[in-house]
């Protein structure tokens, strides 16, 4: 046990989501972020460590901007929206 304190937070499954985006003007907080239409491919192959999230092509929620309510889950179709558990440094990482 690590003894860092969790919390609930929604992470999108971006194996699941369909990128229809009608989760996204549903959050009141702005915290979905649309996907960036960028191609990972022209920086991966400099990146030694590989820390280059290599799947832009899904919205992604920005932990610092969530409150947790809980609205996005409800609104995704596909159920492509999970709670996950995020550490005390608001880290709930993205599939
Ligand atoms: S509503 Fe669900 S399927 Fe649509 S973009 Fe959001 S997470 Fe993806
Ligand atoms: S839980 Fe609420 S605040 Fe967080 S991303 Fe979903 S709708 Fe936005």
């Amino acid at each position: 046990m690590s003894g860092i304190p969790t919390t609930s937070l929604p992470r999108i499954n971006a194996d699941r989501c369909t990128d229809c985006r009608e989760c996204i003007p549903v959050c009141p907080r702005d915290a979905i972020i649309e996907p960036l239409n960028v191609c990972c491919a022209k920086c991966i192959k400099y990146c030694a460590t590989l820390e280059v999230d290599c799947k832009p092509e899904k919205p992604a929620i920005s932990v610092s901007l969530c409150d947790g309510c809980g609205l996005c889950l409800d609104a995704c179709p596909v159920g492509a929206i999970e709670w996950s558990e995020a550490d005390a440094t608001g880290s709930a990482g993205q599939r």
